[in-house]
């Protein structure tokens, strides 16, 4: 039978607890959904890492990926908020390295309250670019008359802009023939389907202005997006607004990276938990699941983190290889374990672990 390498990259933090348990619900999955055979191979990489050997992310990782794997889960890094001398992000260095340019986060409501403690059906999909933007890291430091200042490079790019722009298309077509096979009353999204594109190109009319143009020009340049696809514009900071007031208005939402970084966080806040937003980081080769969250100092080492996010990365990645039974039987598995109530961790007002939580979902597999 054929054979998926899945490396697995815990990192720091609740990564440690969280990438364990998304690995078992890997292992429960009956092979009647399978696609393939699993083999994980585990994977160095982290700020704690760095700190022991001098490296965040080791080129044995990186060739490991590159030579053995099919795909990755990552778990979460703990940067350092000042700058340390030699070290940079291995997850910002991951996405860069093996090119995975769009990073796709499904934020949906299941049956966790939220944030309000209302329920509204959220099902967005946030597409954000992954590889430049102020996430190039390009910053200098100076002296100057009235004290230092400091400057930061923002790289918008036609390619990196298109090639998001054609995820976004391409995913709310593919979005809507799934949901066309669900019952109406199921479907969260009942109408035609859109493509939100966040900017601020009335401030930043050079570079957003470009990122919006280049955006809609994959819309205009394909019949079927022309004609298949709605597509608004929202400034970013609107968006916010909006997103909290009518997180039910949106379909697909397209963002250069801070901006998707940001927002994505929020919606989380709109669905319950971060612990429950999972992403994947896709390019035209490789594939990384992600939970949206960091390696959450607060909570790291206790057994109570949310592993949800990581196990629906999980399934991400495994819809990403082909499996979409296994992705499906994963969703439907962490559905029913958030509808029944009983095995949630603290971030959702419960009182499980980690541990419980990871049984929960196996147990409904
Ligand atoms: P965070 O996402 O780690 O935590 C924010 C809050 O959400 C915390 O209160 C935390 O306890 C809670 N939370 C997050 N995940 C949870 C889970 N699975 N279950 C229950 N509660 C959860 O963000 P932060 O505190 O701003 O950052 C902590 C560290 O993580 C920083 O060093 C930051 O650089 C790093 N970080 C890494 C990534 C990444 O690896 N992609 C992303 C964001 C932040
Ligand atoms: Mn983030």
């Amino acid at each position: 039978a054929r054979t998926l390498t899945i490396g697995l990259i815990p990192a720091d933090g609740i990564g440690r607890e969280v990438i364990p348990a998304a690995r078992r619900v890997l292992e429960a999955l009956p092979g009647a959904v399978m696609p393939a055979r699993l083999r994980f191979v585990d994977l160095d990489a982290g700020f704690e890492h760095f700190q022991k050997h001098g490296v965040a992310l080791p080129e044995e990782t990186l060739a490991a990926l590159k030579s053995d794997c099919d795909g990755a889960l990552f778990g979460a890094v703990s940067s350092p908020s000042h700058k340390v001398a030699g070290y940079s992000s291995p997850i910002v260095g991951l996405r860069k390295q093996m090119d995975l340019y769009a990073n796709v986060r499904p934020v949906v409501s299941g049956a966790a309250a939220t944030a309000s403690g209302e329920r509204r059906a959220i099902d967005m999909l946030i597409i954000r670019e992954n590889t430049e933007c102020l996430y190039v890291k390009q910053e200098e430091q100076h002296d100057g008359p009235g004290g230092k200042y400091a400057v930061a490079k923002r790289v918008i790019s036609e390619r990196a802009s298109r090639r998001a722009g054609e995820m976004a298309f391409a995913m709310a077509l593919q979005r809507d023939a799934m949901r066309r096979q669900l019952p109406e009353a199921e479907r969260a999204w009942k109408g035609r389907p859109k493509v939100t594109v966040v900017h601020k190109s009335n401030v930043l009319s050079v570079t957003d202005g470009l990122w919006r143009e280049t955006v809609r020009g994959v819309h205009a340049g394909n019949a079927a997006y022309a004609s298949g696809v709605d597509v608004e514009e929202q400034l970013v900071d609107s968006m916010v607004y909006r997103m909290f007031r009518e997180p039910e208005a949106f379909d697909v939402v397209v963002a250069p990276n801070m901006y998707g970084d940001i927002i994505s966080d929020g919606a989380a806040a709109l669905v319950g938990s971060l612990g429950l937003v999972p992403s994947a980081n896709v390019g035209d080769s490789f594939v990384v699941g992600e939970p949206v969250h960091g390696s959450a100092p607060d909570i790291a080492g206790r057994n109570i983190a949310n592993p949800i996010a990581a196990i629906r990365s999980a399934a991400m990645l495994l819809e990403r290889l082909g499996g979409d039974a296994a992705a499906l039987a994963i969703y439907r598995a962490v559905d029913k374990v958030l509808a029944d109530g009983r095995a949630l961790t603290p971030d959702l007002g419960g009182a499980a672990t980690t541990t419980d939580v990871t049984d929960a979902v196996c147990a409904q597999l």
